[in-house]
């Protein structure tokens, strides 16, 4: 399992009730059924028993402390017994984590002929989950339900794509993104209120000026930026012209600069994501393309024209990918209507990350065509088929919107000799048509985060943690009904806002 990215801890409801024997049963059989989940959650997280909670004051204790611990990133709750709700109430109104509620009980299955009162008494979730989760629907908070055995294979993968979502909301609380340069002239989209930002997702968008980059840049010693070089020669299928001795070795060097000068300025200021803007790129000779490319590898979220909100989903996304994943930057960028299943050809300029590659991506040197500098050093490469799905995250005035579509990636159907950048090529569900109609009608961006690997119940419990409206376009997507979809939930929104 890779490195934990937090712990979460395991709640276990009783009440003295039942006396002392009962419940020492009830202990350790809640010990027993974490470690029954400790062996299906595959999501790189610490799974944390806790003493079985059997008072008010207890219950509020623990969940001030989960509030209260920086490592603890979501707590499980399972009512073993009946443990009347009025006791959780102060402690779930102090609780500020990720709650999901485990329905769950010792046994799988029924002792048919030995079934007696005693055992009856002893595995009551039945009900008593059943009376918790009254009080938690009166309440109103985000949680997520999640029914079975625990040695279900359905209960570990659920419980695990919850976890993922719980680490990007970490991510998301604890987010700060450098902006490099400010916005690409009109564009809309990629716009929208960072202080609202801020209040409803926790992350903290500052700006720097390019040149602060463009400095930095200047400063790096040739010999430090040679070295890394050295290390893209052995990482990448670098093209003759930019290896040690080529012609064009230079812009390497410099594309080299720029990467250690942008991790120094991320690394010092703490920011896990950034944006760039190549209409502002100030005194800089390249637009960042190779650097972008690698530190997107390394997990920091990347926007392209200013693009923050991409750029920080970009970063949750990345933080919410299974060891082994992809997740980039993407931007819808041409299609394919025909012969054949129409397609979308997706790229960006520059900046698509390495983790959905195919294949070892090549570096190459091409003229960008737009912008006015120098040519930029780019890693190219085709994404690899999956499944998976793009992302965006827009700000539509007066609420933020995620939407997520389900895309099945593809390899391009003819080679592409003349395409000087990364790409990836996909059929959208439910078809290209039904899919650009319900994503333009919901007011999606270009600019979207593809994964092949962050599940669609990550995001959609990410989405009910934040508070965010999601919208999802699938294989069951019909428009007739998606569009009542958006009416109602912008009413839904609206009402909710209003009162919350
Ligand atoms: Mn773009």
């Amino acid at each position: 399992m890779a490195v934990s990215k937090g712990q979460i801890w395991f709640l276990t409801g009783s009440q003295n009730l039942y006396g002392e024997d009962t419940l020492k049963q009830v202990a350790e059989q809640s010990k027993t059924v974490l470690s029954q989940l400790e062996a299906q959650v595959s999501a790189p997280v610490d799974l944390v028993w806790k003493p079985v909670l059997k008072t008010p004051e207890m219950i509020r204790e623990v969940m001030l402390e989960a509030s209260r611990d920086e490592n603890c990133i979501g707590v499980i709750t399972w009512m073993h017994t009946f443990s009347p709700a009025k006791m959780w109430i102060n402690g779930l109104n102090a609780l500020t984590k990720p709650l999901l509620h485990l329905h769950t009980q010792a046994g799988q299955s029924l002792p048919w002929s030995t079934l007696d009162m005693d055992f009856m008494n002893l595995n009551q979730a039945a009900h008593g989950d059943r009376e918790y989760a009254h009080l938690v629907a009166r309440t109103g908070m985000a949680r997520k339900i999640v029914v079975g055995h625990p040695t279900e294979k359905s209960v570990g993968e659920r419980i695990t794509n919850w976890s993922f979502a719980a680490i990007g909301w970490k991510t998301s609380q604890n987010l700060k993104l450098a902006r490099f340069g400010d916005n690409m002239r009109f564009v809309a989209v990629t716009d929208g209120d960072k202080v609202a930002a801020q209040l409803k997702l926790g992350m903290s968008i500052e700006q720097l000026g390019v040149n602060t980059l463009a400095e930095a840049v200047e400063k790096v010693s040739d010999a430090e930026a040679e070295k890394l070089t050295q290390v893209y020669e052995v990482e990448y299928d670098v093209a003759a012209e930019l290896r040690a001795g080529g012609a064009r070795h230079e812009s390497l060097v410099y594309g080299a600069k720029i990467e250690i000068a942008l991790r120094a300025i991320l690394e010092a200021g703490g920011f896990h994501a950034f944006t760039s803007n190549f209409e502002d790129l100030g005194t800089l000779r390249q637009l960042p393309g190779l650097a972008v490319q690698r530190l997107m590898a390394e997990g920091y979220g990347f926007g392209g024209e200013g693009d923050w909100k991409t750029s920080a989903m970009g970063a949750i996304m990345k933080s919410m990918t299974p060891a082994g994943g992809g997740t980039s930057f993407m931007e819808d960028y041409t299609y394919h209507f025909g012969p054949g299943t129409p397609k979308i050809l997706g790229a960006h300029m520059l900046e698509v990350c390495p983790t959905i590659s195919g294949q070892k991506p090549r570096i190459e040197i091409h003229p960008l065509g737009i912008g006015g500098k120098e040519d930029p050093v780019r890693m190219v490469f085709t994404a690899k088929p999956s499944e998976g799905r793009v992302v965006c995250l827009v700000d539509i005035g007066d609420r933020f919107r995620i939407i997520s579509n389900e895309i099945k990636i593809v390899e391009p159907t003819e080679d592409l000799p003349k395409l000087p950048v990364a790409r990836a090529v996909w059929e959208p569900l439910p078809t290209l048509a039904a899919s650009a109609e319900a994503w333009m009608l919901a007011g999606g961006s270009h600019h979207t985060v593809l994964t092949n690997s962050v599940s669609a119940e990550t995001i959609e419990d990410f989405a009910r943690i934040a508070g965010v409206e999601l919208v999802q376009i699938d294989a069951d997507t019909n428009l007739r009904a998606f569009r009542k979809e958006l009416q109602y939930a912008s009413a839904y929104h609206r009402f909710a806002d209003a009162i919350g």
